[in-house]
């Protein structure tokens, strides 16, 4: 297709409520070795069939077009990244293809280590490590795998390959509270990001319930009383939305992503891949588009492919209001987040 008109500055996605997409979070499986609590606590989950799930080429060609269309950021996710065969070839492809593209990954870590140099290697910009605790029994208990000593083993050597890490752990009551200190710890003796994130009702797998939800207002109050603390003010387009404080004195930081009570939908520039090809505009709602059978059977070219997910975005919709509308206890989207890609 004529590259020109993926370039086109005017082409860029914007939704009807005046909102630009900048980012995607890509989910590359649904598969994960981890059962952990809050995302998908079944250990029966069905996986997605493998004919059904997109491949490397078909993922290449949605991130030419989006990156065509002013997306500048992409997450792989999923599922484990790691856990899918081939991973490294679609980093490496990625890379080599879009040079300029901010490519980072999220993972849980405990498939991580033997893949820093190749992560070094395609200037992977940065990797975001799920750790909710530091305790490996608790560690056990979350996650449903003895394996803290790989996730801490990951994050030794991609500090020590000097990749950009950020933790990311889910505020969880009485889970989260006790392990402050060693949050802080991480964060100043490394020197890196440590966000909490609320726990989301998200997925028909969750464990959330009002008993666990702790809001990360609460986690930050506590922080306060441990360590002073400076809140940074950020004017990047492709920020996410946590609130970030500096540690005064010291090297780190702490943030905190509040989706659900005090949530940010009127910045949300993102958007999801899913692994079997649907295009999510909101993690809270579960209207998805099949992109890939609109690439598979109808056999649209990227112009015809890029005019539709313009539309598409449109309908972006805020979802606050559907996280509104839920029932109690119930969630607010099916999917599980593996499936989505949290
Ligand atoms: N397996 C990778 C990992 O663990 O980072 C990537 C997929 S995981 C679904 C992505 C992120 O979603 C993780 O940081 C996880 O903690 C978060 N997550 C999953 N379920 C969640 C929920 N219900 N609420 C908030 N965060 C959740």
């Amino acid at each position: 297709m004529p590259q020109s008109s993926l370039h086109d500055p005017r082409a860029s996605l914007c939704d009807d409520l005046g909102r630009t997409v900048r980012y995607v979070r890509i989910s590359i499986t649904d598969r994960c070795n981890l059962r952990c609590k809050y995302c998908q606590s079944n250990a029966q989950t069905c996986y997605i069939p493998h004919d059904n799930i997109l491949q490397y080429e078909e993922i290449l060609r949605i991130v030419k077009i989006l990156h065509g269309l002013g997306v500048a950021k992409v997450r792989l996710t999923g599922g484990e990244p790691f856990a899918r065969k081939g991973c490294p070839d679609l980093i490496s492809l990625l890379r080599t293809q879009f040079p300029n593209l901010d490519l980072r990954i999220t993972s849980n870590g405990t498939l991580l280590q033997e893949h820093v140099p190749m992560l070094k290697k395609f200037h992977v910009n940065a990797v975001n490590l799920s750790l909710d605790t530091f305790d490996a029994q608790v560690f056990t208990e979350i996650t449903g795998a003895n394996l803290l000593g790989n996730v801490l083993n990951s994050l030794d050597a991609l500090l020590a390959a000097n990749i950009q890490v950020k933790l990311n752990a889910v505020a969880l009551r009485g889970i989260t509270q006790p392990a402050l200190d060693d949050f802080i710890y991480a964060a100043t003796s490394l020197g890196i990001d440590v966000r909490f994130i609320e726990f989301m009702p998200i997925g028909h797998d969750t464990a959330w319930s009002k008993d666990l939800f702790c809001p990360v207002a609460d986690i930050l109050a506590l922080a306060w009383e441990r360590v002073p603390l400076q809140p940074v003010s950020v004017d990047n387009p492709l920020q996410g939305p946590a609130r970030m404080f500096e540690i005064k004195g010291k090297r780190g930081r702490l943030g905190f992503i509040s989706p659900i009570s005090n949530h940010f939908c009127h910045t949300c520039n993102r958007l999801r891949l899913t692994s079997d090809g649907y295009l999510r505009l909101c993690l809270y709602d579960d209207q998805q588009y099949p992109l890939r059978t609109l690439m598979r059977e109808e056999k649209l070219d990227d112009l015809a492919l890029a005019e539709k997910i313009k539309q598409v975005i449109r309908t972006k919709p805020l979802g606050i209001h559907l996280l509104q509308a839920r029932k109690q206890q119930q969630p607010v989207a099916q999917r599980t987040m593996s499936g989505i890609g949290g």
